[in-house]
C-alpha cells in the first residue's frame, strides 16, 4: 500500500530503488538461536499456529522474513558502500519486538539487529546508533545490545507498562554498555511538540556524545494519530522533523549516513505520507502538504507531563553524555 502510493506521488521515481535480496537463514543465527530459527522454519512448513505472542505463522512467513531481513542488510550495506547517503528498507514483516529466542508482536527476525551486526563485522564500523521511534518499545532490539558498547540503541515510545513492562528510562545497558540505551517513556496522545521537544533536549544529544559511525532508524509510523494500533497523536510534519533531525545528525558526527528499517504503521491511508514527510525531511526538503495534516488540539497537561518525565531522563543520563 505504501509503496502504491509512494509510486503514484512520484517518489519512487526520484530515489534509487531495488529489490530486497534473499538472505540465507544462518544470518539470522547472527543475533537470534537456533532455537528461535527453527521454531519460524517448522511452523512455517506447517502453515499455521502462533509462534509467540501476537505473532503467527503462514506458508509464506520464512520466505517473507528473509526478505525482510535482506532489506535491512542491504539497506545498510547500500550506505557503507557509499551507494547512497542514506537508505530505506520498505518491507515486513517489522523485527523490532523480536529477542534472541522469542518471535513477538508481528516481530520473527530483528532486521535491524542484523543488519547492524553485519555491519559491524566491516571495517570502519565501530559504534553504531539506532533510533526508534516506533509507537512501541523495541524491546528485542534493546536485549540484543543490552550489554553491547558499541550499540547505542534510543527508542522514544508510548509507555505500555500494563502489557509490556520494558521501555522504562532506568533500563540504561548493562556493564560497560551503560549508558548506551536510552528509553524515551512517553504517555498516551503525546503530540507532535513531545517528539520535538524528546529530539532536542535527548536524542540529538545522546547522538552526538555517542559518536556513532552509522546511524540505524527502525522506522514505525503508528504514532500517526490515525494509527489503529498505535495512542500517540502525531502526523507526517513529525516524521518530517525526524528526517531533517538525522540528517543534520550524520552531518554533525560526520557519519557514513543512515539506514531506516520499516516496522509498525498500520493505517494504509497515513502510512504512504508518513514515508513521503520522512523522506523529505531526510534530504532536507521542505515539508510538502499532505492529506493527513489537520488541525488537532492539543493538550498541555500532556506536554507537562512528557516534559517531565524528559527532566528525569536527562538527570539519569547526565553522567553519561
Ligand atoms: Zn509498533
Amino acid at each position: 500500500m505504501a509503496e502504491v502510493y509512494l509510486k503514484e506521488r512520484g517518489v519512487l521515481g526520484r530515489v534509487k530503488t531495488q529489490q530486497a535480496p534473499k538472505v540465507p537463514i544462518e544470518m539470522a543465527l547472527s543475533v537470534h538461536s537456533e532455537y528461535l530459527v527453527d521454531s519460524v522454519r517448522l511452523m512455517t512448513d506447517l502453515g499455521s499456529g502462533q509462534i509467540g505472542e501476537a505473532a503467527y505463522a503462514s506458508p509464506e512467513l520464512l520466505r517473507s522474513a528473509l526478505r525482510a531481513v535482506g532489506g535491512a542488510v542491504r539497506a545498510g550495506e547500500a550506505v557503507y558502500e557509499k551507494e547512497v547517503r542514506h537508505a530505506f528498507s520498505l518491507m515486513r514483516p517489522p523485527g523490532h519486538h523480536a529477542s534472541i529466542s522469542t518471535a513477538m508482536g508481528l516481530c520473527y527476525f530483528n532486521n535491524i539487529a542484523i543488519a547492524v551486526k553485519n555491519l559491524q563485522a566491516k571495517d570502519g564500523i565501530g559504534q553504531v546508533s539506532i533510533i526508534d521511534f516506533d509507537d512501541h518499545h523495541g524491546n528485542g532490539t534493546a536485549d540484543v545490545f543490552y550489554a553491547d558498547p558499541d550499540v547505542q540503541y534510543i527508542s522514544i515510545h508510548e509507555y505500555d507498562y500494563e502489557n509490556y513492562g520494558t521501555g522504562h528510562f532506568s533500563e540504561i545497558g548493562y556493564g560497560d554498555a551503560e549508558g548506551t540505551n536510552v528509553n524515551i517513556p512517553l504517555i498516551d496522545f503525546s503530540p507532535d511538540a513531545s517528539y520535538r521537544s524528546a529530539f532536542e533536549k535527548i536524542i540529538e544529544p545522546a547522538v552526538r556524545s555517542f559518536d556513532p559511525d552509522i546511524i540505524a532508524v527502525s522506522a514505525g509510523y503508528d504514532p500517526h494519530y490515525a494509527d489503529p494500533v498505535g495512542n500517540m497523536d502525531v502526523d507526517s510534519s513529525t516524521f518530517h522533523h525526524i528526517g531533517k533531525a538525522v540528517s543534520d545528525l550524520v552531518r554533525e558526527v560526520n557519519a557514513m549516513g543512515s539506514f531506516w528499517v520499516l516496522e509498525g504503521g498500520y493505517n494504509p491511508f497515513a502510512i504512504g505520507p508518513s514515508i513521503e514527510a520522512s523522506l523529505h525531511g531526510l534530504a532536507e526538503k521542505s515539508l510538502p502538504s499532505l492529506q493527513d495534516q489537520v488541525e488537532r488540539e492539543i493538550n498541555e497537561l500532556i506536554v507537562e507531563s512528557n516534559e517531565r518525565i524528559m527532566e528525569s531522563i536527562v538527570e539519569t543520563f547526565s553522567p553519561f553524555w
